[in-house]
């Protein structure tokens, strides 16, 4: 897939996506409650000399989990070592990861929402009592030994915080939402990226950007990268507001920053479901989506914008979704 608005990683330059990644809580933009917050757990863990508590991130994908999780580890001056839920198969392969770890150092896992039960229950005495129970032999002759494991920190990153289970969430001390950014910071973001790419981009420029990013500082930086093609080929290779907006009008993102998936859906449930209430899996089956995709990456901005709801009986589209199409509730043949 090749959407360009899409929040999650994509795949794009690793080392690019790495130089932009801010290294220290005071270059971190926005999240300013999330800050500060850790800021006084990070000075007061350090004052003890003590790993600290650990910590679970939340909020939609490419918002700076990742990249707090770096910082955390970064300000408490310790190592840390990234994997995510899915990658962690087997109990052993947690076991292995824990066993390696210095004293104080940082395991992060991302998606932390899959990992598979069995699994989980080994970060259960880990995450508590910094010990690995394991079981030796099978039948009536099993027993368990306890390995002490090194003091570490959890940083546990997720979408969607509902999607844990209640054991694990219990046993994360801090736990911090992400919120999605204003234009404003997403503007500041877009000129520290250029900054750094070396980009030239004014103000005008970079606020046109923002305001097409969803809220999302990885979907800004992406835009960034694309516009700056557009700014070389077609004009003097500076980013200004006019050829920001001719180039993400050619990506066909709208002014919002919908592109022409997310006004599929809406035109999908105007025309074909008279704006709703149509269930999540027709939509995605009219539209040939996954409906776990439309709903972790399509839906959270159409409802941020206030152009979707959700009801008991299914998705429906709002009169400002109706009128962002141009259409109204009551006429429906203008497609
Ligand atoms: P997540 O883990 O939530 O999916 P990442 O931490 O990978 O998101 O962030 C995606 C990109 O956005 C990174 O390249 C990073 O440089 C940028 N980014 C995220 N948050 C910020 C921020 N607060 N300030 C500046 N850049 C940010």
């Amino acid at each position: 897939e090749n959407r360009i608005v899409t929040p999650e990683y994509a795949g794009e330059d690793f080392d690019v996506e790495n130089s932009l990644r801010p290294k220290t809580l005071s270059e971190y933009i926005g999240q300013e409650k999330a800050k500060q917050n850790l800021s006084v757990y990070i000075e007061a863990a350090k004052g003890r000399n003590e790993p600290l508590d650990h910590v679970l991130l939340y909020g939609p994908p490419g918002l700076g989990k990742t990249t707090l999780a770096g910082i955390i580890a970064n300000e408490m001056n310790v190592n840390i070592r990234i994997t995510s839920g899915p990658a962690i198969e087997k109990p052993g392969d947690l076991a292995a990861l824990l066993t390696n770890l210095s004293e104080n150092d940082i395991l992060f896992i991302d998606e932390i929402h899959r990992l598979s039960r069995a699994v989980e229950e080994v970060l259960y005495p880990a995450m508590e009592d910094n010990a690995l129970d394991i079981i030796i032999g099978k039948g009536p002759s099993a027993r368990s030994i306890r390995i002490d494991l090194p003091r570490f920190t959890l940083v546990g990153a997720t979408t969607r915080a509902g999607q844990l289970t209640g054991p694990l969430r219990d046993r994360f001390g801090v736990i911090l939402r992400l919120e999605m950014y204003t234009p404003e910071e997403l503007g500041r973001i877009v000129k520290r990226s250029a900054g750094i790419l070396g980009i030239d981009c004014d103000e005008d420029g970079a606020r046109e950007l923002a305001k097409r990013s969803r809220g999302t500082p990885r979907i800004a930086n992406r835009l960034l990268k694309r516009v700056r093609d557009f700014a070389q080929v077609l004009g003097d290779g500076k980013i200004h507001a006019q050829i920001a907006a001719e180039a993400l009008s050619r990506l066909e993102i709208d002014e919002l920053g919908l592109d022409n998936i997310d006004r599929l859906i809406l035109e999908t449930m105007i025309k074909n479901y008279a704006g709703g209430p149509v269930g999540l899996d027709t939509i995605a089956a009219a539209i040939g989506e996954e409906s776990i995709t439309i709903e972790d990456v399509y839906e959270p901005y159409l409802m941020q914008l206030g152009f979707l709801t959700r009801t008991p009986r299914g998705r429906c589209v709002t009169l400002p979704g109706y009128q962002h199409m141009n259409q109204s509730p009551n006429r429906t043949d203008e497609f």
